[in-house]
């Protein structure tokens, strides 16, 4: 039986980044909808008493889309902090791990900020677009379509935002690139860094 995961934070507390509609939609109708999706797939299956990440490597079609899917979103959410504000944002950051990996890897974090957006604006239709590092500690932009996670492919996530239009479309409609803006204004480095270094 797989749980949804109580949001660490009130449905607000992402404004104006995130608007609040959004947060309490996402979280208690898509979320939860993947989570029930899931369990009523898995009952009486092999999958039943497996954890989620198991279940994910391990299956395909609509159950490995569900549980990625509440493995996705889970993910998200803990790459956002909703105490962050730009300056202990960019004072996490300076003093992180990761960021010599990046500047070492994209040049500079500028450079890193267009490249992912970028990347994120061009995954086509409804998709996830990832920070991941490899066994050799290398980091690396991917994106993913649908349900796809890339650990699937050995990867290991440190960050990830929701390209699906339900993540974004209330506030901004098509504006994606502008979601991303903000987006970017909440993301959690003390979390990307506790990634990088395990
Ligand atoms: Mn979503």
């Amino acid at each position: 039986m797989i749980t949804l995961k109580t949001l660490a934070y009130d449905f607000n507390a992402l404004e104006p980044f995130i608007d609040a509609k959004t947060v309490e939609i996402h979280h208690t109708k898509h979320h939860q909808w993947y989570v029930d999706k899931l369990n009523w797939l898995i009952a009486g299956t092999e999958f039943e008493n497996m954890n989620l990440e198991n279940i994910i490597i391990n299956s395909n079609g609509a159950i490995f889309n569900n549980a990625a899917q509440v493995w996705n979103h889970t993910f998200y959410r803990e790459g956002m902090n909703w105490q962050a504000e730009n300056e202990k944002w960019d004072f996490t950051y300076r003093q992180a791990k990761v960021k010599d990996q990046i500047e070492k890897k994209r040049g500079s974090f500028e450079n890193f900020k267009t490249e992912f957006t970028n990347n994120a604006i061009w995954n086509f239709g409804s998709g996830w677009t990832w920070l991941v590092k490899d066994g050799n500690g290398e980091l690396s932009i991917v994106n993913t379509s649908n349900a796809e996670n890339p650990m699937t492919s050995g990867l290991i996530p440190l960050l990830t935002v929701d390209v699906w239009e339900h993540a974004y479309y209330l506030k901004y409609q098509n504006r994606r690139a502008e979601y991303l803006e903000n987006w970017r204004s909440l993301v959690n480095w003390e979390k990307v860094e506790e990634l990088y270094k395990n």
